[in-house]
């Protein structure tokens, strides 16, 4: 195997996982292979391809990649050819009697071919000896980018009853794995998982007040480095490109809006370092290969777990410490469920709904956030702190707006005695005059109205913050209340304490 490894394929070494898949595959099993983007999926049939006797299909929805995925095979002097839409008749014809000549070793075929009667007697005259589903997370309706088209590959197991089957995707909850297996009809699959876990890539969510300032704060600390921001709309990335310039940081939009050729254009800048901050929607990632982005940053709520961990697995790929930053505000939460509730089909928009609470839960969570991630993808995590998200790394360490946000907190619960509860902090601290504030006297502190752009939740995330890392303590009762601790007369530093006390 190495031979070929090195021969074939000009590498020294096998990367995680390939070679025991590959002894697998070559074994006649059925096999599940998840493998973050890049990890080299595609050499676990390819390289089976070349040892069988027969031909080997492969199924892949990303025809534009076709093309460049044959080049590279028979650029290694490996016999490969596709069949898909782009094709005239011609170059199909030719492709056949080539295939039935025995003379191609791997096929790319589109799925949608496979419905189609003719093309099914066609690869019924093969001797096929694997067959390859790549992205086969588009067979799941709960994957995250389903694809009618893939419901044709139901009926792969009933074409081809003898021949081992190899399904590949980079994201799959257990749920999808589920739907895969079934789909597919895989028998007894051996599921291989390699770990979703990018140890380099530092997690954080911040809460979205001031964001612009903040940005720029943030954006000073990767002069020279390549960032990508992502935004909710295309509107969105154009105003803040144009921002972000006035401010000097050189920014370009890149959204699916653009003419083809800008696009081609923004992104060479972008590999070229000509530019070093990309503002885009969720269109910009795909097929580029950028090894150093060194900041992922979401202005807006991703719209699931699957996509906000392809976007931010789109920093660090060299493998050097980088951040993915995300600006969490539930008032976000409406231009989503704005989306959704255009969706037609009542199970799609339910599985929307779901998805999208599931990335709230992530903002709004407390605990570590790698373990989330993992977890939502079905990897155990057991290291009790990853050391590498804001809710692992002491929170007061290099967040300086939140800082100022806490301390803010703090000063108005020891200022108004510490005898109120959250919402009442909210309250004063948001400037409001209702009839509580107004009989305690509270809006002629000098804390009142202090946070007053601030939305309520993120300081109500903020004060749970608090309480979490032990600054603030909630004292039970039928109101519970709030008290700052000696860590929190700690964190406030002498000067805010004695004006407090
Ligand atoms: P995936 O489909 O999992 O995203 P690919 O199959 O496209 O990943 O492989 C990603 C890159 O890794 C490709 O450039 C491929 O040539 C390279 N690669 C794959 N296996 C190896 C290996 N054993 N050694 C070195 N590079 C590899
Ligand atoms: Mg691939
Ligand atoms: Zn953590």
């Amino acid at each position: 195997m190495l031979d070929h490894l090195k021969t074939h394929f000009g590498f020294d070494a096998f990367r995680p996982l390939q070679e025991e898949i590959i002894t697998a595959v070559l074994a006649l099993q059925d096999t599940l292979v998840l493998m973050p983007t890049g990890g080299g999926k595609s050499l676990c049939y390819q390289l089976p391809a070349l040892v069988f006797e027969g031909i080997t299909l492969v199924v892949s929805p990303l025809i534009a990649l076709m093309k460049d995925q044959v080049d590279a095979l028979n650029g290694n002097g490996i016999a490969a050819e596709f069949f898909n839409s782009s094709q005239n008749t011609k170059d199909q014809q030719s492709v056949e009697e080539a295939v039935l000549a025995g003379k191609v070793k791997i096929l790319y075929v589109a799925p949608e071919r496979l419905a189609l009667p003719g093309f099914r007697q066609f690869l019924s005259r093969l001797n096929v000896s694997l067959v390859a589903i790549d992205e086969a997370h588009c067979i799941s309706e709960w994957g995250h980018d389903f694809r009618p088209e893939y419901r044709n590959l139901r009926d792969v197991r009933a074409l081809f009853p003898q021949v081992p089957i190899i399904a590949l995707t980079a994201t799959a909850t257990p749920q999808v794995r589920e739907d895969i297996v079934t789909a597919l009809a895989l028998r007894h699959p051996r599921v291989f998982v390699s770990s979703f876990n990018r140890p380099n890539l530092h997690y954080r969510v911040r809460p979205k007040y001031n964001t612009f300032v903040s940005l720029l704060k943030l954006l000073e600390g990767y002069k020279d480095q390549s960032v990508i921001i992502y935004c909710f709309s295309r509107k969105d990335t154009e105003a803040l490109a144009d921002d972000l310039s006035h401010a000097g940081f050189g920014a370009l939009p890149y959204h699916a809006g653009l003419a083809r050729e800008k696009r081609t254009r923004v992104q060479e800048k972008f590999i070229r370092n000509e530019v070093k901050i990309i503002v885009a929607t969720i269109a910009f990632g795909m097929g580029i290969d950028k090894s150093d982005v060194r900041l992922v940053v979401h202005m807006d709520l991703p719209k699931t777990m699957e996509a906000y961990y392809q976007e931010t697995g789109r920093a660090g790929r060299d493998g050097l410490k980088s951040d993915c930053v995300l600006f969490y505000s539930i008032a976000d939460r409406r231009k989503q469920d704005y989306f959704i509730d255009q969706i037609e089909d009542e199970d799609e928009r339910d599985r929307a709904r779901k998805k999208l609470r599931r990335v709230l839960e992530y903002c709004q969570h407390t605990g570590c956030r790698r373990r989330f991630l993992l977890e939502y993808f079905g990897e155990i995590y057991t290291t009790a702190s990853c050391d590498a998200c804001d809710n692992c790394v002491v929170p007061t360490a290099d967040k300086p707006e939140s800082v100022t946000m806490m301390q803010k907190i703090l000063s108005a619960v020891l200022r108004t005695g510490e005898r109120f509860g959250v919402g009442y902090i909210c309250d004063v601290l948001r400037g409001s005059r209702n009839k509580r504030v107004l009989a305690n006297k509270h809006d002629k502190l000098s804390v009142h109205g202090l946070l007053r752009d601030v939305p309520q939740e993120d300081i109500r995330g903020c004060i749970s913050t608090l309480v979490r890392v032990g600054q603030l303590e909630k004292i039970d009762g039928d109101y519970p209340t709030l008290r700052v601790s000696k860590a929190g007369r700690q964190a406030l530093k002498g000067e805010v304490v004695e004006r407090g006390r």
